[in-house]
C-alpha cells in the first residue's frame, strides 16, 4: 500500500480512513467513475457513504491529489495526479487507456505556450474517438 497519508499531507488535506480507503481503491484499478469507486472502496472501508466519496473526490481533484477525465455524455473517471500522459477515451465503453507523452508532443505543447506568453501550470490531454474492440462491434 503506498503511502496516502503523506501524498495527503503534501496536498495540505488531513488524512482520514475515508480518504484513503478512496485512494486505495482507485490506485487497485486505474480510471474509475465514482460508482466503481463506491463499489471497491465498501470492499476496504464498509461504512463510507456514495455521500463521501463525492465530497471527498471534489476535494482531492481540488487539491491535484486525483485527475478528473471528463467523458462526454457518460460519468467522469479518476485517477491519482501521475507523470503527464495522454489519455485515449473511448466515447462508446468509456474505457480510458494511457498513453505516454513524447518528446514530439513536449515540443508542440512548450512551442505554443511560449509564443503566447501562456504560463502553463497543469495541462491534460484526452483525445476522444471509438476503441478498437468497440470499432469490432459496430
Ligand atoms: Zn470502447
Ligand atoms: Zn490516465
Amino acid at each position: 500500500m503506498s503511502d496516502y497519508a503523506q501524498l495527503l499531507k503534501e496536498h495540505a488535506l488531513k488524512a482520514t480512513f475515508q480518504r484513503m480507503s478512496i485512494l486505495q481503491a482507485i490506485e487497485n484499478r486505474g480510471h474509475m467513475s465514482v460508482e466503481d469507486i463506491y463499489n471497491e472502496a465498501i470492499r476496504i472501508n464498509p461504512t463510507i457513504s456514495l455521500a463521501t466519496i463525492y465530497k471527498n473526490i471534489i476535494v482531492m481533484v481540488e487539491k491535484s491529489v486525483l485527475v478528473e477525465v471528463p467523458i462526454s455524455g457518460k460519468k467522469s473517471k479518476y485517477e491519482l495526479r501521475k507523470s503527464d500522459h495522454i489519455h485515449l477515451v473511448c466515447t462508446e465503453c468509456g474505457a480510458v487507456e494511457d498513453k505516454p507523452c513524447i518528446e514530439a508532443t513536449d515540443r508542440v505543447f512548450h512551442d505554443l505556450t511560449e509564443t503566447e506568453h501562456f504560463k502553463l501550470n497543469k495541462r491534460q490531454i484526452n483525445l476522444y474517438g471509438v476503441c478498437a474492440s468497440c470499432q469490432e462491434c459496430a
